[in-house]
């Protein structure tokens, strides 16, 4: 069979092969049930072993521990924006880091909960770099910090957590790891809330995962929907409203190929090998341009440029042609982002900077 093209896509973005085929065979009957996934009670014996191997499954891939609940919600990141401050913020002081536009629009979304203050952004650099975390300007009353660990369209990637108990803050840490969660572990010892919408790296729209230490459960302000208060979820086993079943088999579905390629730890040294192909070639090229500062690149997101705008469209026509989608760059930055996602083969990569290659000889 002819090899599927490779799609660069930031989100919704691409699955492993393996994963769809699998879920095809499965589309009508599962596992001798009688019934599809979509077809299932959520509440029933089958549903019920989907859920529990999909976190059992993610629980061994993060290493995530015992004291943190892995909730599986609805709302996006975006919906986490405001589900985190009803939660979290008990209407007082949250700090935000901002640093492209997903950070800035937590920030801008969490004015509605509470007292959002900006400890420090990259605005500046035209979120081309990181604030040092030494300079944060933290509150000492604040409920938390909020980052974005990888910033989807400005290809920025905090490359080591902050640690803010070293920076003589109690508040613990709320990671938007929406797109380069199971790219890399997680320390959990740096982290009070981990959130991730699943179409970047994890499986379908729809499902978005909260992974939260428990201790901060239960401070919910009374506005707080009861779908979105992280402890009636947490109580109901993620079935207090009906869960995105069939997100959550796919993503389950996912987790299993994941430990099958090796885990975390093999996706991360893939996602370096990767990321070096890529930006080794951009700054070999004398041609293609990345912005980001060399020490936070993120390894997901890469976005880029040609040397002239004009030739954008010639460019993607190109790519298209070769099996190569969804390269546009996302229209605040412009320009090209190739997402470099765990389904991703280093093929792909290879593919694409064999393009570029070629479109620069044949351009430059
Ligand atoms: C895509 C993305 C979001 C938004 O997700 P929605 O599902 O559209 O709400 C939030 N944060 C980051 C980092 C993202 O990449």
């Amino acid at each position: 069979m002819e090899r599927r093209p490779y799609n660069f896509s930031a989100g919704p973005a691409a699955l492993p092969e393996e994963v769809l085929r699998q879920a095809a065979a499965e589309m009508l009957d599962w596992h001798g049930s009688g019934m599809g996934v979509m077809e299932m009670s959520h509440r029933g014996r089958e549903f019920g072993a989907i859920i529990a191997q999909a976190e059992a499954d993610l629980r061994e891939l993060l290493a995530v521990p015992a004291h943190f609940k892995v909730l599986f919600m609805q709302g996006g990141g975006i919906g986490e924006n405001a589900i985190v401050p009803l939660n979290l913020s008990r209407g007082g002081v949250v700090d935000f880091v901002v640093t492209g536009s997903w950070s800035a629009k937590s920030y801008k979304e969490a004015q509605r909960y509470c007292e959002a203050r900006l400890a420090a952004s990259n605005e500046s650099d035209k979120h081309t770099s990181l604030p040092s975390p030494a300079q944060w300007r933290l509150s000492p009353e604040a409920s938390y910090v909020h980052i974005c660990s990888n910033e989807t369209i400005h290809g920025v990637e905090f490359h080591e957590l902050p640690d803010l108990a070293a920076l003589g803050s109690r508040a613990p840490l709320v990671i938007d790891c929406s797109s380069h969660i199971l790219s890399r572990p997680i320390d959990w010892s740096r982290v009070g809330l981990a959130f991730a919408g699943a179409q970047k790296n994890i499986g379908p729209a729809g499902l978005t995962i909260v992974i939260v230490r428990e201790d901060l459960l239960g401070h919910a302000l009374p506005v707080c929907p009861s779908a979105f208060d992280y402890r009636i979820v947490a109580d109901n086993g993620s079935m207090y409203n009906t869960p995105p079943t069939y997100a959550i088999y796919i993503a389950g579905l996912v987790f299993q190929w994941l430990k099958r390629q090796g885990g975390v730890a093999e996706m991360e040294r893939r996602a370096v090998a990767k990321a070096a192909l890529l930006y080794g070639h951009i700054d070999g090229s004398g041609y293609y341009v990345n912005n980001v500062a060399p020490g936070c690149r993120s390894r997901m997101n890469v976005p880029f440029f040609l040397p002239d705008d004009r030739l954008n469209e010639a460019f993607l026509a190109g790519a298209k042609e070769r099996g190569l989608l969804q390269l546009k760059g996302h229209k605040s930055v412009g320009g090209m982002r190739a997402s470099l996602y765990n389904a991703m083969p280093v093929e792909g990569v290879q593919a694409l900077v064999d393009y570029m290659r070629e479109f620069a000889a044949a351009h430059g």
